[in-house]
C-alpha cells in the first residue's frame, strides 16, 4: 500500500483547507492537502456572495477571474415589501460581490501550492490512524482509487458541513435541527433585477426560519435561493417548493430561465465545545463556524484556516505538537463572541411573525442609520417597538 509522510495533513480543499495549508506551509512545515473531488471548487454549492473588506488581511488580491460582479449594498425586504437598504457607508465599507466560487477556491488552493503545500485531488480520507499514546498519526485514505496511508503529526479537518474528521476524533459536532439550514438555489438568466444590490427576503416565505436571496451575477442574472432550518421542514423537497413559490410571487424573477440548480446544507449553530483533540484540529464548516444569521461561511473558514495553519506550523517549528491546543484560544478570542451574538440574534429572528418583520424593517428603513451594527439596530428598534427587543437586551 502506498505510504506518504507529512508534518501536517489538511483534509478538504475548500477555503478553510487551502488557507490552513497555505499558512502551515509558510511556517516551513511539510503540508499535504487532500480533496475527495477531482477538481477543487467544483461542483459549486454556494450563493457565491461575499463581502470584500477583509480579503487583504489574508493576502487575497481582488481579481476579475473570480470576482465577477461588485454590488453597492444589500436590500433586506420584509414580507409586505418594506425595504431596508444597506449601503457601503452603513456597512462600514464592507461592500460585497458575487464571485465564481469554483475559481475562488482554485485560487486559494494555488496560493497554498505556491507556499509549498502538496495537493492531491481524488483523494478521500477514510479513517484516522492513531499512535500508541492515542495521538493522531495520519489517515487511511483512497488515493486515486487505491488504498493509501498518509502519516502526519497534525491533521486539520477542513472537510466541510458533512465533516467526519471531528466525529472520528471524538469531537461532537452534532447540530440541532434548528441549527441546520437546508438550501436550494437556482442560477437564473434573463431576470429583471437591480443588479447593484443583493436581496434578502425575510418571513414566512422561508417559514420564518431562514430567508430567500437574490445575489446578482450580472445585469440580468443571479443566484436565487432559499434556506430554511430543518426543524421547519415537514416534507422532502420543501426548500425547492418554497423557492418556486417565492419566484412565482416575483414577476421580475419569474420571467427568467433556470440554467442550474444546487442544494446543500450549512450550519446556523455554534461551534462545538472543543475544536482540537489529540493532534486533530477543525476549521470552517467542519467546526460549525458559518454565520448563524446569513449562513455565510467562506470568511470564517478562511479566518479559522489561517489561525489553524499558523498554529500547526508553529507546533512543527518548535517540535511540540501540544502547541496546537493554542488554536482553541486563538480562534475563540477572534471569532467566538461574534458567532454567539449572531446565533442568539438568529434564534430571536426565527420567532418573529410576518407582522413583526414588517415592523422591524419599516422601523429600520425610516431611521437614519449611520453605521450598521447590532447595537444601533437594537437602539432604533427599541424606540419604535420595545417589545421586540426585550429578549435581546443583553446585547445592549
Ligand atoms: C447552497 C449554499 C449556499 C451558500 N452560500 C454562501 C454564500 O453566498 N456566501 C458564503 O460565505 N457562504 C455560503 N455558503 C456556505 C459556504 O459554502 C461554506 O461555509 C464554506 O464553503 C465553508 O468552507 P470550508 O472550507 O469549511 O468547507 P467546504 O467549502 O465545504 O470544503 C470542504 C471540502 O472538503 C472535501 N471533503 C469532505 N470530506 C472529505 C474527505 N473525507 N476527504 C477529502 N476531502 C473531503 C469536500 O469535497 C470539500 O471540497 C453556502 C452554502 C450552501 C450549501
Amino acid at each position: 500500500m502506498k505510504e506518504m509522510e507529512y508534518d501536517v495533513l489538511v483534509v478538504g480543499g475548500g477555503p478553510g483547507g487551502s488557507t490552513a495549508a497555505r499558512y502551515a506551509a509558510e511556517k516551513g512545515a511539510s503540508v499535504l492537502m487532500i480533496e475527495k473531488r477531482q477538481e477543487i471548487g467544483s461542483p459549486v454549492r454556494c450563493g457565491e456572495g461575499i463581502s470584500l473588506g477583509w480579503l487583504e488581511d489574508y493576502g487575497i488580491k481582488e481579481d476579475e477571474s473570480w470576482l465577477i460582479h461588485r454590488i453597492d449594498g444589500a436590500k433586506v425586504v420584509s414580507p409586505s415589501g418594506f425595504t431596508l437598504e444597506i449601503n457601503a457607508k452603513m456597512a462600514g465599507n464592507e461592500v460585497g460581490a458575487t464571485i465564481r466560487r469554483d475559481f475562488f477556491d482554485q485560487m486559494l488552493a494555488e496560493m497554498a501550492a505556491r507556499a509549498g503545500a502538496d495537493i492531491m485531488v481524488k483523494t478521500s480520507a477514510r479513517s484516522l490512524i492513531w499512535d500508541d499514546k492515542h495521538n493522531v498519526a495520519g489517515v487511511k485514505a483512497r488515493c486515486n482509487g487505491e488504498d493509501c496511508i498518509i502519516k502526519a503529526k497534525v491533521v486539520i479537518g477542513a472537510d466541510g458541513f458533512e465533516s467526519q474528521i471531528g466525529r472520528w476524533a471524538g469531537i461532537s459536532t452534532v447540530l440541532k435541527q434548528g441549527d441546520i439550514a437546508t438550501n436550494f438555489q437556482y442560477h437564473m438568466i434573463g431576470i429583471d433585477i437591480d443588479a447593484r444590490f443583493s436581496e434578502f427576503h425575510l418571513g414566512s416565505i422561508a417559514k420564518g426560519g431562514g430567508y430567500a436571496w437574490v445575489f446578482p451575477k450580472g445585469e440580468d442574472e443571479a443566484n436565487v435561493g432559499l434556506g430554511v432550518t430543518l426543524d421547519m421542514i415537514k416534507q422532502g423537497g420543501e426548500p425547492k417548493r418554497l423557492l418556486d413559490r417565492f419566484i412565482d410571487k416575483h414577476p421580475e424573477l419569474k420571467k427568467g430561465k433556470i440554467v442550474e440548480q444546487v442544494a446543500g446544507a450549512v450550519s446556523v449553530g455554534v461551534p462545538p465545545d472543543i475544536t482540537v483533540k489529540n493532534g486533530v484540529m477543525l476549521v470552517g464548516d467542519a467546526a460549525r463556524m458559518a454565520d448563524a444569521i446569513t449562513g455565510g461561511g467562506i470568511r470564517n473558514a478562511i479566518r479559522s484556516g489561517k489561525i489553524a495553519g499558523e498554529t500547526a506550523g508553529e507546533a512543527i517549528e518548535i517540535g511540540d505538537i501540544s502547541h496546537i491546543n493554542l488554536y482553541e484560544k486563538r480562534w475563540r478570542a477572534e471569532m467566538e463572541d461574534e458567532l454567539y451574538r449572531d446565533w442568539m440574534a438568529k434564534n430571536k429572528l426565527v420567532t418573529l411573525s410576518d407582522e413583526e418583520f414588517d415592523d422591524l424593517i419599516s422601523a429600520l428603513s425610516e431611521a437614519d442609520i449611520e453605521n450598521l451594527s447590532v447595537y444601533e439596530i437594537l437602539e432604533v428598534v427599541k424606540e419604535k417597538n420595545p417589545k421586540l427587543v426585550e429578549d435581546l437586551m443583553s446585547f445592549l
